[in-house]
């Protein structure tokens, strides 16, 4: 039977399923899918990073050595040598992580998804950065919280803007200390420390989400949250930026009683991240691979970076001003007020330019005339030109 002759059914969809919405960085990454658009969009790691021959060889190690074991089922938990080694990797003087509080998971945004699962009940306020990623909001949504943003500067989150009438009953503060998506900042030593102690305080924990903390251009780390306070952070970890995201694989670092609710919703979502995966990763950074691979990746990007500053001020009229990140992905526009960076997009979209206006990165009160610039998938050459497509845009609307 020809399927266009199929009567057309409408199922009745969940209250939650109704309020489901696409992240406005996919919808705009499909348009991007061209190659004629120069696209600033997608934080997509540059694929001459990835490490596909090694990758290939360890796929091949572990279905020659350990074949049944890599493709069964598996625990919820993860690959214990793998929660091994990301315990011993977050691990410092100060604060010793066992890999009983690891969970591997699908992904970082899996994390996320998970965090939701067990901590948010309907109308539980839940603490955001001022923006914050747009792929927490939407995997918080799922589970019906109230949003309150925290207030932020330059410098990232204010630890002092975090009162008693903003905190009251809240089940989790989610931030990003490192080169946050959307804004590229990375939060001082002083506020790290003043957040940890803000997370021994309290009666909810401090999410860190830390993808970006590998891709300090100054292989300068400041330490983490997790590092100040153990018991009372939580950390999302990916594999995502520093080997390949098509690899899906992340990790939840949590106290132990958090730690197991988070793997029985794990179980009920997926049972367990892919087994095969999980060893090949494992056979890939096992004898200190890792150590090699971020240096190469953070000296990409930091020249990235730098092409992308040169031609900001090289084509950017008066007016509109960026900021210069330490490390990351990202850098974050602000646009003379009048300017809606929406509006713009469509312009830029028209010129085959691309990026993600700063609206859906804000929980409430978006901002319109803010914008965000991933410079890590295009090349140098390209992005002079299409920096130089953008400001003759910004141009005409001021
Ligand atoms: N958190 C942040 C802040 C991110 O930017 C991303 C990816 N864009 C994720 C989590 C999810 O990454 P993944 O699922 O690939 O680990």
């Amino acid at each position: 039977m020809d399927h266009s002759e199929m009567p057309h059914r409408v199922w009745q969809l969940s209250e939650r399923a109704r309020k489901l919405t696409s992240s406005a960085i996919r919808e705009i990454l499909k348009v991007t899918e061209r190659p004629e658009v120069i696209s600033f969009a997608g934080g997509l790691p540059a694929p001459a990073t990835f490490p596909a021959e090694r990758i290939r060889a360890a796929t091949d190690r572990v279905l020659r050595d350990a074949p049944a074991a890599a493709l069964q089922y598996s625990a919820t938990e993860g690959y214990l040598p793998l929660r091994e080694w990301v315990a011993a990797r977050l691990s410092t003087n100060g604060a010793t992580i066992r890999a009983s509080q690891v969970l591997i998971t699908t992904g970082s945004q899996q994390a996320l998804d998970l965090l939701g699962k067990v901590l948010i009940d309907p109308a539980s306020p839940v603490l955001v950065e001022t923006p914050t990623y747009l792929g927490a909001l939407q995997a918080f949504s799922l589970y019906e919280p109230q949003f309150r943003q925290v207030p932020t500067d330059d410098e990232g989150l204010v630890p002092e803007a975090l009162t008693a009438a903003l905190t009251d009953g809240a089940r989790l503060i989610y931030a990003q200390p490192n080169f946050q998506n959307p804004t590229g900042r990375r939060l001082p030593l002083e506020r790290r420390v003043a957040l940890a102690e803000f997370a021994r305080t309290s009666a909810f924990p401090v999410i860190e989400d830390d993808p970006y903390g590998a891709l300090d251009y100054a292989g300068s780390p400041l330490p983490t949250l997790l590092s100040m306070a153990p018991d009372h952070v939580v950390y999302c970890g990916t594999f995502s930026k520093i080997l390949a995201p098509g690899l899906r694989l992340g990790y939840i670092v949590a106290p132990e009683e958090l730690h197991f609710k988070l793997v029985q919703a794990k179980q009920a979502t997926d049972l367990h991240t892919p087994t095969l995966t999980q060893r090949i990763v494992y056979e890939v950074i096992k004898d200190g691979f890792i150590d090699e691979q971020i240096p190469a990746v953070r000296a990409l990007y930091r020249d990235q970076c730098e092409a992308m500053l040169a031609a900001l001020a090289r084509h950017m009229p008066t007016g509109v001003s960026w900021n210069r990140p330490e490390g990351g992905m990202f850098i974050w526009v602000t646009l003379p007020a009048h300017i809606d960076s929406m509006q713009l997009l469509e312009a830029a979209i028209a010129q085959n330019v691309a990026f993600v206006p700063g609206a859906p990165f804000f929980a409430s009160e978006p901002q319109k005339h803010l914008l965000r610039l991933s410079f890590v998938t295009v090349p140098p050459a390209r992005i002079d030109e299409g920096v130089a497509r953008l400001a003759a845009l910004i141009r005409e609307r001021i």
